[in-house]
């Protein structure tokens, strides 16, 4: 099939050529991102391949159809920047990686919180500068401490496992309990319970309209004073500005996120030569107890390759009419 795969960089297109060679699609590679700017770079695809940050709105999917294209391929779990209703009312099928690096994920949230609780980013930095006074650094043990697990699914597990290894006690919040979870140990209590009692709170639940702007004003009144906030979902899960007042004040001891809510006009691009405009990130870097990656919590040789693997299993059972067991659909309006 001929694909045309967008927002790619140097390593996407080794690891998807990679994997394309048993299968020989025609992947036509460009480094900008899908928008209804550039759809028409995709006229006489049948097949887009695509990423968090392309935009698949209804406008784009319009565009894109009127030109040929029947399924657009994300190589991604979350499914927020693409319009489904649009989708299927335009005949256009989606299809997802559900799980490709969730130790990737969870390993980078653990790695936030050991860097955040001891300091690590501060001390990498006075040590290469000759300064190796450790006032300042003073962290806390993770032993015996409670970790509060927002969305159960196969992140949030994975990182009550490891946090479990510390020695920590585990809180959970879901709409669907996870048995694996509680066999571990994990106590399942509503939200307000979780805010109050957990000593590190960790964000794995999917940006949707019931979970945006979970950690706002309100919910940071309910927290601990100085908990740690560890979010490497999607950035909208924080309210920014309410968290940088919970920072201001002392309420929230530490932030670590690997996304934020307008990442989009930031991440994954090298912006080292020029102004930054968004104040509210450039606050938020100003913070010695914040630490800020630019969504690279999935970025392992593994994931990569799973990405790729799944992309193709998936374009191949869409091409020969098989049922796909990635496919993501809402249904047609009436
Ligand atoms: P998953 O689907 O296995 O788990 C998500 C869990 O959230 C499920 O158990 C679900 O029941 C729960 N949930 C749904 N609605 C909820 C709500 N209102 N409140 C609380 N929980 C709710 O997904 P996963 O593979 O564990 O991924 C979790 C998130 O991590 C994804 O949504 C994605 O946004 C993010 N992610 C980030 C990266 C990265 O590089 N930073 C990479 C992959 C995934």
């Amino acid at each position: 099939m001929k694909v045309a795969v967008f927002s790619t960089k140097a390593y996407d297109r080794q690891f998807l050529s990679a994997a394309n060679s048993p299968t020989q699609h025609e992947l036509v590679f460009f480094e900008p991102r899908l928008n209804r700017d550039t759809a028409i770079l995709a006229a006489g695809f049948p097949a887009v391949c695509v990423f968090v940050h392309d935009q698949v709105d209804a406008s784009t999917l319009e565009l894109l159809a009127s030109r040929g294209t029947r399924l657009v391929v994300l190589r991604c779990a979350g499914f927020n920047n693409v319009d489904l209703q649009a989708a299927a009312d335009l005949g256009i099928t989606v299809v997802r990686v559900p799980a490709y690096s969730p130790y990737g994920v969870a390993e980078h949230a653990v790695g936030l919180i050991l860097s955040l609780n001891r300091k690590i980013h501060r001390a990498y930095n006075r040590v290469r500068e000759g300064n190796f006074s450790i006032d300042g650094l003073l962290g806390f043990n993770l032993h015996e401490r409670t970790v509060g697990i927002v969305g159960t699914g196969k992140i949030g597990l994975i990182l009550g496992q490891i946090m479990k290894g510390f020695g920590c006690h585990l809180l959970a919040y879901d709409v669907y309990r996870n048995p694996e979870l509680e066999a571990l140990g994990g106590k399942y209590v509503e939200l307000p319970e979780l805010f109050a009692n957990s000593d590190i709170i960790s964000l794995h639940c999917p940006l949707i309209p019931e979970t945006h702007h979970l950690i706002n004003t309100e919910a940071i009144k309910q927290i601990k004073s100085g908990v740690m906030i560890i979010n490497t979902s999607r950035g909208a899960l924080i309210d920014t500005q309410a968290v940088i007042e919970g920072l201001k004040s002392g309420k929230i001891g530490y932030l670590g996120v690997d996304v934020y809510e307008q990442e989009s006009e930031l991440f994954f691009e090298d912006l080292s030569g020029e102004i930054i405009q968004d104040d509210i990130f450039q606050r938020l870097t100003t913070f010695p107890n914040v630490l800020i990656t630019g969504h690279q919590a999935f970025f392992t040789a593994e994931a990569l390759h799973n990405i790729a693997e799944t992309t193709f299993a998936n374009i191949a059972d869409v091409e020969e009419g098989r049922p796909c067991a990635n496919e993501i659909r809402a249904q047609p309006s009436a």
